[in-house]
Parts: structure tokens; sequence; C-alpha cells
């Protein structure tokens, strides 16, 4: 179905709470397995008109910020749907206390169940207006990044549009620009502690009230994490800082000689060729022209994949007044359908857009029917995988988008693949610092950040206050929005890398296995669909030294 088609209406409350408490005593009826299996098949068909129907205000809100009836929609649901929390808790108890459950299990596996466990853990009537407060914190943090109106080049800018001149050529430009963007963030510097103090506090708050000792545990169970624990993050992030940290090291010295710098600062981190990083060449019609050829060549499954999305008008990636920025993957379930939207601006971001974002699009139309609706993707790790590894199986096409300069931008994502793992980590010991210690000031905070970045990115000198200062963090959205999120990319990462580095040698062996792991959807566990793809765990002794070695061989032949 074409996006403009697909009908919206608005999830009721009372009438969505009345179906809700309709299922929880169909599912206590149940005298059989098979009253259970279809009490269960309605349960999900209700998952999938509320998650679909969410999703379409999502989109349409961001696609027109200034379409006043989806802004109204999206605020009704902002505050609505912790409010119907309290009824799906009912129904996921009915589900767990079932006398049938065993027999379910046999018919849809053990991990929907486990998943409703760790549901009931997160959630209780208690924590409502604390869970408001904590979406309402987390918006003001995005309309205050939002708001950056910078002078620069005589031209008023947000932070999004800065960014490209953080990589221009020049760096006398990327140094003004740089200090564009740090003077701007630190005269934010007293609400984005404010901001951080409280959102931390309530977080405290909220796992104090369900139980739990720390945020940390609550963080792990919001993420639905189960077959993999905090100790085994812990030793993944040992393991990055002995084999990642200095290869990354390495190459950012490789960076700094090829650019002619002594010294990396912020604004050269992100230049990687003298004459600047490669871009796509063409207009985006040409882009969507390489992509559907990309995709035909690369398998029958994905040639399907993109002339369904192009045929149903399912991208949305053209920069227009008015519309959000950012770009994501969505799913509407009930229609089956994927959808992509973005900001082209010129840059190599725009092919990711074909690449990773189609990645989670392809992952979610090879499991378009699943049944039920939360085994359809994994845990977030499990979905970066889609998407990351698809960025490296897109390789051998890259010349239709680059043309001379494809080697340059295979070279690019490589090595940014590998510099972003020390990064990544050390955002998730920031965090386990943080909500293990929610007593800590805004001043230990950015001490604790200048730490680890001596640690994790030695190679990376601190100018102008806001980074001298080690206020880097405060504009890093996850931060403030998705705690614990951005270990999930580094351990996607990982596997990515190892998919990467079996298509070296093996390029049909290696989709074969990716195409397994895909049409599990997420009926398994992260460390599980891993495992039953035939690729070394993330957690393994191994993995990083592994990918860290035929990267290393693979980038000092191409340089
Ligand atoms: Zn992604």
């Amino acid at each position: 179905m074409k996006f403009n088609d697909m009908p919206y209406q608005r999830i009721a409350y009372d009438e969505t709470v009345r179906t809700l408490t309709e299922l929880e005593a169909a599912i206590d009826a149940a005298k059989t397995p098979e009253d259970a299996l279809e009490a269960l098949k309605a349960v999900d068909a209700e998952a999938v008109r509320v998650s679909t129907m969410f999703a379409l205000a999502y989109a349409r809100s961001t696609r027109d910020t200034t379409d006043e009836f989806y802004a109204a929609e999206q605020d009704f649901i902002d505050e609505m749907s912790p409010r119907l929390s309290e009824y799906t808790q009912r129904l996921d108890a009915a589900l767990l206390r079932s006398p049938h459950r065993a027999a379910l299990e046999r018919e849809i596996g053990t991990l929907f169940f486990t998943q409703l466990e760790i549901d009931q853990r997160t959630f209780s009537p208690a924590v409502i207006e604390d869970l408001q407060e904590e979406n309402r914190l987390s918006t003001e943090y995005q309309k205050l990044m939002a708001s950056a109106q910078i002078e620069y080049d005589g031209q008023t800018l947000t932070l999004a549009q800065l960014s490209p001149y953080h990589r221009d050529p020049d760096r006398a430009v990327r140094r003004s620009s740089t200090r564009a963007r740090a003077d701007w963030l630190s005269a934010q510097s007293e609400r984005l502690d404010s901001l951080f103090d409280e959102l931390v506090a309530v977080r405290a708050r909220i796992a104090d009230k369900l139980g739990y000792p720390s945020f940390v545990e609550l963080g792990y169970d919001r993420m639905k994490r189960a077959g993999y624990t905090a100790a085994d993050v812990a030793q993944f992030r040992e393991r990055v800082k002995t084999r990642i940290v200095p290869l990354a090291a390495r190459l950012k010295a490789g960076q700094a000689a090829r650019i002619g710098v002594d010294r990396l600062t912020h604004y050269d981190d992100a230049l990687l060729f003298p004459d600047g990083n490669p871009k796509p060449n063409g207009t985006p019609e040409d882009i969507f022209a390489h992509g559907k050829a990309m995709y035909h060549a690369l398998s029958p499954e994905t040639a399907e994949f993109i002339d369904f999305m192009l045929e149903n008008e399912l991208f949305d990636v053209l920069t227009r007044k008015g519309k959000a920025g950012g770009g994501y993957c969505i799913d509407f379930p009930a229609y089956q359908c994927p959808f992509i939207f973005a900001n082209f601006n010129g840059t190599s971001d725009d092919i990711d857009v074909l690449t990773h974002e189609a990645g989670h699009a392809f992952a979610d139309y090879q499991n378009r029917g699943a049944f039920p609706l939360s085994l359809k993707t994994p845990t977030y790790e499990g979905c970066e995988v889609h998407s990351m590894s698809m960025e490296f199986f897109a390789w051998p096409h890259m010349d239709r988008f680059f043309g001379a300069g494809a080697d340059k931008y295979r070279f690019m994502h490589l090595a940014s693949a590998l510099t972003f793992l020390p990064y990544g980590t050390m955002v998730d010991e920031f965090q386990h610092h943080i909500y293990e210690n929610p007593g800590m000031t805004p001043q230990q905070r950015n001490t604790l950040w200048l730490e680890l970045e001596a640690r994790y990115r030695p190679w990376l000198d601190n100018d102008f206050p806001f980074y001298g200062e080690g206020r880097r963090w405060q504009a890093q959205p996850h931060i403030y929005e998705r705690p614990f999120y951005y270990i999930d990319y580094c351990l996607a990462q990982t596997v990515a890398l190892a998919f990467w580095a079996l298509g070296q040698k093996d390029p049909g062996e290696a989709w074969s296995r990716y195409m397994r792991y895909t049409s599990l959807g997420g009926s398994e566990t992260f460390t599980r669909l891993v495992e039953r793809a035939d690729m070394p765990s993330p957690f393994g002794p191994d993995a990083l030294r592994e990918v860290a070695e035929t990267a290393a061989a693979w980038l000092d032949a191409h340089m």
C-alpha cells in the first residue's frame, strides 16, 4: 500500500482499555491450548492495530511538522500511552499465569514469555507520572538542541546544517564552524546540566519504586536484554580498550599525517582525506536508480524488496521546509510496509539511507507476516546487525554511487567503523558510572568524561571550552534520550565487521549467513541469532581481535 493511502484512525483511550480488558478475560477463560492460541491471536491483532496507528501518526507528524492534525495526534499519544501501559501489563500478566503457557511456548517459542516477564518488571502504575516526567524532559532536550540558530558563513544554521562545515578540507573553516557549535553549546551549559540532573533523578526514582538496585538494571531491562549481562558488557569494553584502541590510534595517526595536522583536534576528527571526504555523484533520482540496480544485483530477495519500496512510495528522503530533521526506518505492521525517512544533504550520509536504513527495512519486509508481532524484530543490537551489515554488503556496488571515489568511500567506512567502537564503548562506560552514582555533580560528570576520553581516545586534542571542560557528551542525544542504547551499536558493529571479514574471503557464504540471520526476525535472543547464523559472538574472547586483524590488513593494503 502506498504511504499516502494508508488509513489513519486515532487509538481511542476508553475503547482500547475496554478491548484490552476483554482480551484479558478471554485469556483467563481459555479452556484448551487452542482457545489460548486463539486469544493470543486476538491480542496480537490489537497490538498490530495500535502500533500501526502510533507509527503512522509519528511518521506523518515528522513529515510535516506544521500539520496540526498529526501534531495533535502525537501529543495525544505521548500523554495516553503511559496510561495504556497499565492495561497492557495486566493483559501480559494474564498470559504469564495461563495454564496453557507451556503449550503456547511449544507453538511460538519461549522468548515471547521471557520478554513479557521483563516488561512486567519495568512498569507499575506507581511510576506513570514519573514516566510522563521523563518523556517531558527528553522532549525538552530534543527541542533545545533543535532550537539552535547559529550565525555562520552569512547564514543562520541549525546544528545539523552546520555539520558539513566540520568536515571541510580547509582547516580554518573546520575550526571556526566547530567553534561556533561549541560556543552555542557552552551557552546552553546550565540548562543541559540541569536537564540531565533531572533525568538522572527521575530515572533513579523510577528504578527505586520498581524495586531495582539502580537504574542500570532497569536500563538493561528496558532494552529487553536477555542472554548476556552487564558483566559481559564490561568484559567487551575491556577488549575494546586492548584490541581496538591501539588500532584506532594508529588509524588516527595516519589520518593526521594525511590531512597535514600534527595533532588531531575535534575539528579534524571527521576529515579523512586532504581533498575532502568522498561525496556521491548525481541527483537524488540518480542515487535511487543506483540503489535499485544495487539491490537487483545483490539477491532476488533484495530485488523484490526494493521494487516493493519504490512502487509503494515508502521513501521520503528530500529535505523540505517544515520536515523534521534526522532519519529513521519505521514499520506499519497492519499494512506490512516499512517506511524510510531521511534528509538528503549531498554527503555520503545519503548513501547510508540506502544501505543502513534500507537494511532495517529489508529485515522488516522479510518478516512482514511474523506472529506474534513482538517477535518480528530482535532487540536493538540485533536490529543494528541488519543495517550495519547491509552497509558492508553494499561495498561492491559503491562504484555506482562514488565513481572514482569508491575506494576512498570504502576506506572511510571501514576506518570509521573501527574508530567508532572506542567512542561508543566509552559512552556506555560513562552511563554505567552515572547511573551507579546518581548523586554525581555536573562537574564530576565532566571530569569522568575527560578521564574516559584519555583512555579511549587519547589521540584527540580538546580545543575550546566546551570540549576542554569535558562536555562533549551533552551533544550526544542518546545519553539524554535513550540510556544504554549505545553499546548496541558497538555489539552490532562487531558482528557486521565479522560479516565483512567473511565476505572478503567468501561473499556467497557471508550473504547466505546474513539471510539466515535476517530471516529469523526476532524469534531468538541476540546471542542466539548470531549463533544460529554461525557467526562469532561479540562476547567471545577472539571476536574483536579477529576483525581488527582483518580490517588492519585491508586498510594497510589500501592506503
Ligand atoms: Zn540503525
